[in-house]
C-alpha cells in the first residue's frame, strides 16, 4: 500500500492548527469557568463538566504533542521509523494513526510492558 508523506505531513499540520485553536479556546472559556466570580463552584454538575472538559483538553494536549513529535521526525528525517527497533512502519497504520512512533509490533510490546 503507497501512502505519501507529504500528505500526512499536511494532514498533520493541519492537526496541529486545529489542536492548538481548540486548546487556545478551552483557555479563553476555562478562565471564565474556573475563575473568579463563579458561585456555581459548588454545583456537582458544574464538576462534572469542568472535569469532563479537563480531560479533553488533557487529550487535545496530548495528541498535541504526539503531532508535534511527529512533525520534529519530518525535520530530522526519521519520519515513518519505528522509535525502537528502527524498522520503517507499516505505511497503513501510518495512514490510520499519522503520529504514529512505533511499529505495531513494538506499540503492542509497550502496551504490554
Ligand atoms: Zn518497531
Amino acid at each position: 500500500m503507497e501512502v505519501s508523506y507529504g500528505v500526512l505531513k499536511q494532514q498533520l499540520e493541519a492537526q496541529r492548527t486545529r489542536l492548538q485553536e481548540e486548546i487556545k479556546q478551552f483557555r479563553i472559556t476555562g478562565r471564565d469557568n474556573l475563575g473568579y466570580g463563579n458561585h456555581q463552584a459548588d454545583d456537582a454538575t458544574d464538576a462534572f463538566e469542568q472535569a469532563k472538559e479537563l480531560s479533553l483538553l488533557q487529550n487535545s494536549e496530548r495528541v498535541l504533542a504526539q503531532v508535534e513529535t511527529a512533525l520534529a521526525r519530518f525535520e530530522a528525517d526519521t519520519y515513518g521509523i519505528c522509535e525502537r527497533c528502527r524498522e520503517p512502519i507499516d505505511p497503513a497504520r501510518l495512514k490510520a494513526l499519522p503520529y504514529a512512533t512505533l511499529c505495531l509490533d513494538c506499540q503492542q510490546r509497550a502496551e504490554q510492558a
